[in-house]
């Protein structure tokens, strides 16, 4: 293979990330890895295979498609699908053993139907909307009537436990938060008052005799942000990957390590004068002799037009700026004076030995985007080469 562009995914940094959130939730807590996304574009199967292996209790992923990816390359760990089910998806969901979140009443007979036609049960979670706004069952009054029905709980005290929903059996109970990355130095208003009312839900299913089954709420950031939030399962997913969900510094002690690097090589060295222009559109100009390298990655790999000339790559060790344009499949970056050679391969994204700072959140940041949005963006053209993985992984 001619490989000029690849993605490192360094597994050994994947478990060292994962065993910094265990030491954060404490034994007790499951942890349920988010590996929607192709796992964030780092390739959910073997990531998945790494972090079930290295102790994570479950994987979370944001469709029934991505749920099937996993079942199929022989993962038979628990799933959730994050995502809403597609009305009809319901019997893919039950034959693959993948959990899915409700939020009405005539979902939950979907399932009930497809599991008993499939004479397999369906593991459901009552996903309750606190505030997000996104998915989920609204109001105290409807989330606790949706949990009794999941449950197959009597409404009303006195009337006996009836089985409403044969098949389905009720996982879980869950929420998310809106507003768990803020820095950490602003008041923490709208995540306790979100937890505050998941409580209240949870408490009062649990008054009723309900076994709510396993309670979670967490993203990354609420992982670090208090053990409030923990409850029985957490569902981090950027951490895992090496990234804070808050800014740099405001968690000393919690050392993430970036997993992915993305390289390529240098395919060209042209030397050129004053005056004369890289790339479309000639916006960069020499304005003395440069040395220019060209870079076989492009924005069709998945590094974004809007970066050109804002990001470094490192070229033997040193910073080298982006001259003009980021083109599909290209772009030229400026060498003068490195030593570069044709060849030499070239970090994209990745931690930086020089200033500690990793990249990718650098190229997010002047971009005024997360770090998740441009590892989800390594496209699928980008070859992963897995490094670090535990014997047998
Ligand atoms: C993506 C996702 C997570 C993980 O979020 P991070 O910020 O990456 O930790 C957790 N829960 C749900 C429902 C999600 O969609």
């Amino acid at each position: 293979m001619w490989r000029q562009t690849w993605a490192e995914v360094d597994l050994q940094c994947l478990r060292h990330n994962l065993s910094v959130i265990r030491a954060q939730v404490g034994s007790r807590v499951q942890i349920m890895a988010s590996v929607k996304a192709n796992a964030y574009g780092h390739g959910a199967i073997r990531v998945s295979r790494e972090l079930i292996a290295a102790g994570a209790d479950r994987l979370g992923v944001a469709s029934i498609e991505e749920g099937i990816e996993l079942r199929e390359a022989g993962i038979m760990a628990p799933v959730l699908c994050y995502g809403a089910l597609p009305g009809g998806a319901e019997e893919e969901a039950v034959r693959h053993g993948i959990a899915v979140i409700v939020m009405d009443e005539a979902e939950l007979e979907r399932l009930s139907a497809a599991a008993l036609r499939l004479g397999r049960p369906c593991a459901v979670h009552v996903k309750v909307d606190t505030g997000m706004n996104r998915l989920g069952v609204r109001g105290r009054g409807a989330a606790l009537s949706l949990i009794r029905a999941a449950a197959g709980a009597a409404a009303a005290a006195g009337a006996a436990a009836l089985a409403a929903r044969p098949g389905v059996w009720l996982e879980g109970v869950c929420t998310h938060f809106s507003s768990a990355d803020e820095s950490l130095r602003l008041i923490d208003g709208e995540t306790e008052r979100q937890a505050a009312e998941f409580d209240a839900i949870v408490s009062a299913a649990r008054a009723e005799g309900i076994d709510t089954g396993l309670v979670h709420a967490a993203n990354s950031a609420a992982v670090f942000r208090s053990s409030a939030y923990h409850y029985d399962m957490v569902r981090p997913g950027i951490a895992l990957y090496g990234y804070h969900p808050f800014s740099k510094g405001e968690l000393p002690g919690t050392e993430l390590r970036p997993v992915l690097s993305l390289y390529t090589r240098i395919v060209r060295l042209a030397r050129l004068e004053v005056g004369e222009a890289v790339s479309y559109g000639r916006t960069f100009v020499c304005e003395r002799p440069e040395e220019i390298a060209t870079l076989p990655v492009g924005y069709a790999d998945g590094v974004p037009r809007l970066l050109s000339g804002k990001m470094p790559v490192r070229v033997r060790g040193r910073a080298a700026h982006i001259a003009g344009r980021i083109c599909m499949d290209q772009m030229m970056a400026v060498v003068t004076d490195l030593g570069a050679d044709a060849g030499d391969v070239v970090q994209v994204y990745g931690e930086s030995a020089t200033d500690g700072v990793a990249s990718i959140e650098v190229a997010a940041a002047e971009m005024g985007t997360i770090s998740y949005e441009l590892l989800c963006a390594i496209s699928a053209r980008v070859p992963r080469v897995y490094v670090g993985g535990s014997a047998g992984g």
